[in-house]
């Protein structure tokens, strides 16, 4: 109906009157005249089907004398309104007998005559109803959305937003402010700014929009302030065309918990979570890199192990450890150049990867890293000196692998150790080779005791004064399977480092002083001279042990003498003196072995109680033609100092007759060397001494060399 919103013109005859009811007789809406009194003056046959009744029934008479229930209804308040305010009224109305709902324009006509047109609208308006349903329905759709979203138009113009994108405070998460601005204007103007991700976002949108993609999403990060302070935010962007318009929808989703947490997850994926430093996986990856980037190609790693922090560990406590351990960590990390990388491998174990450095360099950094050392750490109120072995290995293009480079630096790390506290080493192949050997031994060590391949031999010790045999002293060998026999130089070291060196002695123990017994029952009187490990005597079982062992053989305590060298009690003399006393009360007793070796305090050796103090060979045998002291004077003042302490002096590694003299001479009671026997197995010690008793009627050796 296009002319409805129009006022018609004005009548100019009945020429024109006629034209109008023509052409108003044949269009599809219905129309009809009313006169001032609202009487029906024309109707045209849509109004006569409309109103179901014909033009005769309606002309002349009044609209509520036809239909008297629209009395008092919208229509009546209409006529009227179109009266008074000249101005076309519209009105929807729903006839009950035709039971459907009609759309009406009244005209203000002539005077107050009116033009009525009325049109069924009745499935537009269900259609309209429908409409709105779904509107409503699409915007608590939106509104339900927790995701700021928008609903852009063919040119990126925004036509619509959801309740979550009006309640962002700022700009935050979104580019504009809301309908009517140009969200892919927006973005573009961001990208040209430069802001980090807005390219992206304007490619993938414009690909949606030009149809050339289904859906777009990317992950951005945005340092706009929300709420969050300045911490900046992720969101999750998606849009997708609603239509083929296309109209498309975008979705902003807040993923920072997400995000977040996932970084934390990675961060603490590649750190240790004690002390923050990257951990075993991040070093890997330190090295790797430096490997590949470094342009010199020289990458030096350093492996770093505290010693002796088991022992803090254990006598301090686990936290106190734990700050031990991150207050290294800031040391050291204070003790490298930006560009290297301070790791924890764990437990006490740092790893420092150096770039642009070879082996050379990485002493000098090994050096600086002991004197990270050199301030002592504190600790509960205790000051602990504390001391780190390092291995080195630098890389050369045999190293492909970061884990060769680590398994290299860790292997020169045990090799430091060996070498004792506070030692460093670099990496060479040779120690490898070292190490692998070693470690086959160890395997072996293990069950070598209870497969048989241990033997003892026994070696006298001679009484000088009476030149009799009054003791042996057990020296432990190993026959191999594949190498033979093996001395305790190459495999002891080894089995006090595993921890195997206690089972071992203790098997010893057991067998040797079975052996005093099969002796004693021979009718040989004999002392049973044992070595013990200074790992022993920290280990804390070793009263127990030679007690125990004494005890089920039922030699005398007196029978058996233990043999720990010199450097090993200067390292804590108060926990030897306790054990050595409670192992005297029972009777057993004590040698200091190797002495003059171990560079100790004379007081300190002074002040422990023992029986026995064995001068080491290399004192007995003395130096060269230009040596500084002459056995003989050495000799001498030890014995001096024996006599004084009321211990007894035994000269080790008497290998001439004159050595011997010497011994005696000097005043030592006891002399111990290859000139009076190599060590032997126990049944040629039997022998010899049946042969010596035989030929001297004593308990002598054969050939009575000590009385000669
Ligand atoms: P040690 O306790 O000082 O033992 C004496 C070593 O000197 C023995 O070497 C012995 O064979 C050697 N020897 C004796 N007289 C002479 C001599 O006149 N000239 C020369 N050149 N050497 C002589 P061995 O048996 O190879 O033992 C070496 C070291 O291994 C021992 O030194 C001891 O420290 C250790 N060891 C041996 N058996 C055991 C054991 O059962 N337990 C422990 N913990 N250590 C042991
Ligand atoms: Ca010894
Ligand atoms: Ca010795």
């Amino acid at each position: 109906m296009a002319n409805s919103q129009d006022r018609l013109p004005p009548a100019s005859g009945e020429a024109w009157h006629m034209r109008v009811t023509e052409a108003l007789a044949s269009i599809s809406d219905a129309v009809y005249f009313l006169d001032a009194e609202d009487r029906f003056t024309w109707v045209n046959s849509a109004a006569e089907r409309l109103l179901s009744h014909p033009a005769a029934a309606l002309v002349g008479r009044t609209v509520w004398d036809v239909f008297p229930d629209l009395r008092g209804t919208e229509l009546e308040d209409v006529y009227r309104r179109a009266r008074e305010t000249r101005e076309v009224q519209e009105v929807s109305l729903f006839s009950r007998p035709l039971d459907r709902w009609l759309g009406g324009w009244i005209h203000p006509g002539r005077g107050q005559d009116l033009v009525v047109f009325f049109r069924d609208v009745h499935e537009r308006r269900a259609l309209d109803e429908e409409r709105a349903a779904e509107s409503s329905l699409i915007r608590a759709v939106l509104n339900a959305l927790p995701s700021r979203t928008a609903i852009l138009d063919a040119d990126g113009t925004i036509l619509t937003t959801n309740a979550a994108w009006a309640a962002s405070s700022a700009s935050h998460g979104r580019p504009l402010a809301g309908d009517g601005a140009n969200y892919l204007d927006a973005c573009r103007a961001a990208s040209a700014a430069g802001v980090p991700g807005a390219r992206v976002v304007v490619d993938g949108l414009e690909a949606v929009f030009a149809g050339r993609v289904q859906s777009f999403s990317v992950d951005y990060a945005s340092s706009a302030p929300d709420g969050r302070g300045m911490q900046p935010s992720w969101w999750h962007l998606q849009a997708f065309p609603v239509d083929d318009k296309p109209r498309v929808v975008v979705t902003h989703t807040d993923i920072t918990d997400r995000v977040t947490a996932e970084q934390r997850a990675a961060w603490q994926a590649r750190h240790d979570h004690l002390t923050s430093l990257p951990n075993r996986t991040a070093l890997y990856e330190a090295i790797a890199e430096a490997l590949a980037g470094d342009d010199s190609g020289r990458v030096t790693v350093l492996y770093m192990d505290i010693d002796g922090f088991k022992q803090v560990n254990d006598s301090l406590g686990h936290s106190s450890g734990d700050l031990l351990l991150r207050e290294l960590a800031s040391r050291l990390a204070h003790r490298t150049r930006p560009t290297d990388v301070v790791g924890r491998l764990g437990g006490d174990e740092f790893v420092v990867v150096a770039h642009d450095c070879d082996a050379e360099g990485g002493e000098a950094l090994a050096r600086r890293f002991h004197g990270v050392f050199d301030e002592p750490f504190e600790l509960a109120g205790t000051r602990l000196p504390l001391t780190v072995s390092i291995g080195i290995a630098a890389s050369d293009p045999v190293h492909t692998e970061p884990e060769d480079l680590l398994r290299d630096a860790d292997a020169a790390m045990y090799a430091a150790k060996v070498n004792g506290p506070n030692q460093h080493q670099v990496f060479t192949p040779a120690l490898r080779t070292q190490l692998d050997d070693r470690w086959q031994i160890a395997s072996r060590l293990r069950d070598a005791a209870s497969t048989g391949e241990f033997a003892v031999h026994w070696q006298p010790v001679v009484h000088l004064r009476s030149g009799e045999v009054t003791g042996c002293e057990a020296l432990l060998r190993w026959n191999h399977p594949q190498r033979g026999l093996i001395q305790p130089a190459e495999f002891i070291p080894i089995a006090e480092e595993n921890g195997l060196i206690v089972p071992i002695t203790r098997w010893l123990l057991q067998s040797t002083v079975a052996q005093g017994v099969i002796w004693a029952r021979e009718g040989l009187d004999l002392e049973i001279a044992v070595n013990i490990s200074a790992v022993h005597l920290a280990s804390g079982t070793l009263v127990d042990d030679v007690l125990g062992a004494v005890a089920d053989s039922g030699l005398p305590p007196r029978k058996l003498m233990i043999e720990l060298t010199e450097t090993s009690l200067a390292r804590d003399p108060d926990q030897a003196t306790e054990q050595f006393a409670a192992l005297r009360k029972q009777g057993v007793r004590i040698a200091i072995d190797d002495f003059g070796t171990g560079y100790s305090s004379l007081s300190a050796v002074a002040s422990l109680p023992v029986d026995v103090l064995k001068i080491d060979r290399s004192l007995v045998t003395g130096p060269g033609p230009n040596g500084a002291a002459a056995p003989a004077a050495i000799l001498g003042a030890v014995s001096a100092l024996g006599a004084a302490l009321d211990m007894q002096v035994l000269a080790e590694g008497v290998e001439t007759r004159a050595q011997v003299e010497l011994a005696r001479r000097v005043g030592c009671t006891y002399a111990q060397g290859f000139h009076l026997s190599r060590p032997v197995v126990a049944g040629q010690v039997t022998a010899l001494l049946e042969e010596g008793r035989r030929r001297t009627g004593k308990q002598t050796l054969p050939q009575g060399r000590a009385s000669t």
